[in-house]
């Protein structure tokens, strides 16, 4: 039978979830699911001194953001120090590892001189044949990899191809530092082997580190899962993304207005293509996933591409889950709680949820939907742009206190009769309908552009929209 697919993603807690690996993390999500499989989340906290249960939290955040979840309770790296150690312990018992008792300064002599012939600098073996018995007085030694001299190490990599890396050019590398913490190199494959990893998928700058894994899972007998290692994510202008670029962080991209699905969408398109589909479903994505379609050369991380995305998903959502998910936008947007305070009141969050239709149309992002909305809420007398300040002229206050009077005789306050209100006004006056309109919308949102107008009105209601239009007749 067919081994159970089972992925992981790895992230070192020193920072937020970082696009790159929110990228990682989809593409291991996406190939676990469509295997039926499973994806783990190990947390790499070796590093005790960057490692802090802020980034811990604010990675689970931005994937539980990104509607990735994970199987099982999320591991973490430092608590499994003694089968790490278990794990060095028989590779010194089976030969593959060794104590090596050279100091600091004599490794980087070493190098030195290694540097200086013209070799790669690396560590040159002197402990790898020596006794136990020569072992200097009061020196913690470190574990080193016995690796092989000669032939080659292959990575069979689902992306990269099958790449060959000549044996002379792994070094006895260090599996155990003198104070007995493990590596990193050899935690992982430890780990790997643990959790059953059957597919290791993570970004290409990983690569290096791929062949001396491999060495290390045969040094203990292991199997060598399969591996994946995909092309990084470039700016622009195709250097390695950085802030230079912009925001990097999963969370700047929930502040900046974007929603998850579009997130995902678009992130599952960088490095990974299904035709020329852009647009996906999320079962499609599952359905499609795999690693022949994605390619080797670095994927271009394009700002507009994902606005544009972003500007369909607030259309094709429906209003109600938009509204949860413009709330949690809110939760973290700068100001967004005193809107969150306005939704609260049951009517409130009911004419949010009326305007919507009306909102999403017009808005690429959340943050655009909340300003276009903010009509709604924003108290009387209501500010006003620049633009409607312009448009409030005598002639408009003028036109304003007849829509006042003709829209109070209005019955039933729906689009179609206030629309024919509206209209009919327009025609008795020979005034274009334009003219009527821009000072009915500067009045009712302060804004020179907005939603539809009877949209507008209804969201409002009759007394918010008479009292809003009489403000702005009656202002002198
Ligand atoms: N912790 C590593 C990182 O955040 C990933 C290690 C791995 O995937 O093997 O880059």
């Amino acid at each position: 039978m067919a081994k159970d697919i089972v992925t992981r993603f790895a992230p070192s807690p020193t920072g937020f979830l970082h696009i790159g690996g929110a990228r990682t993390a989809l593409f291991n999500w996406l190939f676990a699911k469509h295997a039926g499989g499973k994806m783990l989340l190990r947390i790499e906290d070796t590093d005790r001194a960057r490692s802090t249960q802020e980034a811990v939290d604010a990675i689970m955040d931005g994937l539980s953001w990104l509607g990735l979840d994970w199987d099982g309770e999320p591991i973490s790296q430092f608590s499994r120090l003694d089968r790490h150690k278990e794990a060095v312990e028989a590779m010194l018992a089976n030969g593959s590892a060794y104590r090596c008792y050279s100091t600091p300064e004599e490794v980087d002599a070493m190098r030195e001189k290694a540097r200086a012939e013209g070799r790669p600098p690396r560590y040159d073996g002197t402990w790898r044949n020596k006794d136990a018995s020569e072992a200097p007085d009061g020196v913690d030694p470190v574990i080193r990899l016995k690796a092989p001299e000669d032939g080659e190490t292959v990575v069979d990599d689902m992306v990269q191809g099958r790449v060959v890396i000549p044996n002379k050019d792994l070094d006895d590398f260090v599996l155990m530092r003198s104070d007995g913490t493990p590596t990193y190199m050899l935690a992982v494959v430890v780990d790997d082997h643990d959790m059953a990893v059957t597919h290791i998928i993570r970004g290409v700058d990983h690569l290096t580190n791929a062949a001396r894994q491999t060495l290390i899972f045969k040094a203990l007998g292991w199997d060598v899962p399969a591996m994946a290692h995909i092309p990084l994510i470039h700016g622009p202008d195709g250097a390695k993304l950085s802030k230079r670029h912009g925001a990097t962080g999963a969370e700047a991209y929930r502040a900046m207005g974007y929603l998850p699905q579009a997130m995902r969408n678009y992130l599952a398109r960088l490095g990974w293509s299904h035709g020329d589909e852009e647009i996906m479903a999320l079962s499609d994505m599952i359905k499609w996933f795999g690693m022949d379609a994605v390619g080797q050369s670095a994927a271009r991380f394009d700002f507009k591409k994902l606005e544009n995305l972003n500007g369909h998903y607030m259309r094709a959502t429906e209003d109600a889950e938009l509204l949860d998910h413009w709330k949690v936008y809110l939760a973290h947007a700068d100001g967004g709680k005193d809107v969150l305070a306005w939704m609260a009141d049951a009517k409130n969050a009911a004419t949010a949820l009326t305007a919507l239709p009306g909102l999403k149309e017009r808005a690429k992002t959340l943050v655009e939907l909340t300003e276009s909305a903010s009509y709604l809420w924003r108290p009387r007398p209501l500010d006003t742009d620049e633009k409607a300040d312009k448009i409030l002229n005598d002639d408009a206050k003028a036109i304003l206190g007849d829509l006042h009077a003709v829209l109070e005789g209005v019955s039933g306050w729906a689009a179609e009769p206030l629309e024919t209100a509206v209209k009919a006004y327009a025609e008795q006056k020979e005034l274009k309908l334009g003219k009527v309109a821009q000072p009915l919308r500067a009045a009712l949102t302060g804004r020179g552009t907005s939603p539809g107008i009877y949209d507008v009105l209804i969201a409002l209601g009759r007394d918010e929209s008479l009292a809003r239009i009489h403000d702005q007749a009656a202002k002198s």
